[in-house]
């Protein structure tokens, strides 16, 4: 399998592909020939996380053989790394619908099912690619990314990660996580900043030629571990394939019965995923993409315009405070017929006037498969109150706006019978400021005595990660200013440079 870019028609090996992350002409990576109805239940039947997930990459990462893919797998997904050996086990909530958990990994978060394989991935890619320089990851995050992508590369050999937040921009759970980071190969700097000053600096200093010869002298290379990255998108893949093979084996749906899937989306990759998996065989109807107030995708799916030009809002669920959904361009290329000329025309007006259009015709192709819908913050907790009540299940934020926007199409008429999947992208745990208002707790200064609130009212256990966490030493307690980031990470190059 070779990969093309979305905005031309030159091609490069996965290995290429994985260690560069975007194409030079500013395009992300799509497999050349899409594997298209490759998959069937009766070759999935019976088969654990694992194998599946090795019979999906098998498709996209052919620079692998079997037994390194499975090795990697291995690494990536065990008793170690995922709290449920089924990795991503189904919650029946009634006939209707199913709770996908995605949220069992070391970080509680969706983005542990790519970054524990991510760093293997890319490990084997640099040997192939023969780069002998030790990796530094830089990552800006408001929230869930960096620390996933810390436990990710933790430890990792040939590896090292820095990650950037703001001192003020994340939640109080997220800090602790973060700032209790172990490994011997990371370093966490929280800045006096924003978001977009971490995540500005960073795109300055992987083409600062200066910083990067430095490094160069120093046997390190510079690489991202964000979402567009084909090792982070293809092994989400995986568990839409094993949601179908779940669905049909508690007998929610029947072999090749079509179901419909929510997704609370952000950059667009989960749902990305989950209409590769369609492509690939599995039995999708729609895609419902949710959105909070931050509702441009919602929009984009109603009239066919994406429009970022528009207020900004910080919500209940912050991984999709985003305007700018960075995967999206793979989705348009599909929607272009893969047109490399028609992606390159829409992301110049997009990057031009911060807004692009599909024509008639496209929208209504695009709206065959796809959907969209967005609720409030006053909405979401309504929901998070009722489907605990209700079903005594508890629902994280970002999963709340993706059930809501189901609970507005059931009104609505709109499910048609179908089965539908929510996918739950965290654990409610990781949000206890929320679930207490949800829910009608009372509220306290420290997250971790509003978590025994929760826990004391809910009966469910803290999971291991979180009880851990309020005990641990910190390890990175200090911010500096965001003059001083680029200080920062040459002397982190200088480090790495004197361990080797
Ligand atoms: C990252 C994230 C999302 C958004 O996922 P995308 O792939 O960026 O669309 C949703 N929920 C949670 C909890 C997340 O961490």
């Amino acid at each position: 399998m070779k990969f093309r870019s979305t905005r031309s028609n030159t091609c490069v090996a996965p290995s290429y592909a994985l260690l560069h992350g975007l194409a030079p002409d500013g395009g992300l990576y799509v497999p050349e020939t899409f594997p298209e109805q490759v998959l069937q239940y009766k070759d999935l039947a019976g088969k654990s996380y694992q194998e599946i997930a090795s019979v999906v990459l098998s498709y996209f990462f052919t620079n692998f053989t079997d037994e390194e893919r499975d090795a990697m797998i291995a690494s990536a997904y065990n008793e170690h790394t995922f709290r449920d050996e089924r990795i991503v086990p189904l919650h029946s909530i009634d006939t209707d619908v199913s709770i996908s958990e995605l949220f069992h990994g070391r970080t509680l978060a969706f983005k542990d099912l790519a970054l524990s394989l991510f760093p293997y991935l890319l490990t084997a890619a640099k040997a192939q690619e023969r780069e002998d320089r030790d990796i530094l990851i830089l990552t800006a995050t408001s929230g869930d990314t960096g620390k996933a992508a810390l436990e990710g590369f933790k430890d990792v050999a040939g590896t090292n990660i820095m990650v950037f937040y703001p001192s003020e921009g994340v939640s109080p759970m997220q800090k602790q996580q973060m700032q209790k980071q172990e490994g011997n190969n990371v370093n966490v700097s929280a800045i006096y900043g924003n978001f977009d000053d971490a995540q500005s600096f960073l795109k300055r200093v992987f083409v600062d030629p200066d910083v990067n010869a430095y490094a160069d002298e120093k046997g390190v290379l510079f690489s991202s571990a964000n979402s567009i990255n084909i090792g982070r998108l293809f092994p989400q893949v995986a568990y839409y394939v094993s949601t179908y093979v779940s669905l049909v084996d508690n007998g929610a749906i029947s072999e090749g019965e079509i179901f419909d899937v929510v997704v609370p989306t952000g950059n667009f990759g989960n749902i990305l995923a989950g209409y590769f998996a369609k492509k690939m065989g599995v039995p999708i109807g729609k895609l419902i993409c949710a959105s909070n107030k931050n509702k441009v995708l919602a929009d984009f799916f109603e009239t066919g315009v994406y429009d970022m030009n528009r207020q900004f809002f910080t919500t209940d669920s912050p991984s999709m405070d985003i305007l700018l959904s960075s995967n999206f361009e793979r989705f348009l290329f599909y929607v272009a017929g893969q047109d490399a000329e028609k992606v390159a025309q829409w992301e110049k007006d997009l990057s031009e006037t911060g807004k692009m259009a599909v024509s008639a015709e496209e929208l209504a192709q695009l709206r065959r498969e796809f959907e969209g819908g967005w609720i409030d913050d006053g909405e979401t907790e309504a929901v998070i109150n009722h489907v605990y009540n209700d079903y005594g299940y508890l629902l994280d934020p970002h999963t709340a706006v993706a059930y809501g926007v189901y609970m507005n199409r059931r009104r609505q008429g709109l499910c048609e019978g179908r089965h539908t999947v929510v996918m739950a992208t965290a654990h409610p745990y990781k949000f206890p400021p929320v679930i207490c208002q949800a829910l009608a707790l009372p509220k306290h200064d420290d997250a971790f005595d509003e978590l025994l609130e929760i826990a004391d009212v809910t009966g469910m256990a803290l999971p291991k990660p979180l009880a851990e966490l309020r005990n641990k030493p910190v390890r990175f307690g200090s911010s500096i200013e965001k003059e001083d980031m680029k200080q920062a990470v040459l002397a982190f190059v200088d480090a790495i440079h004197g361990r080797a």
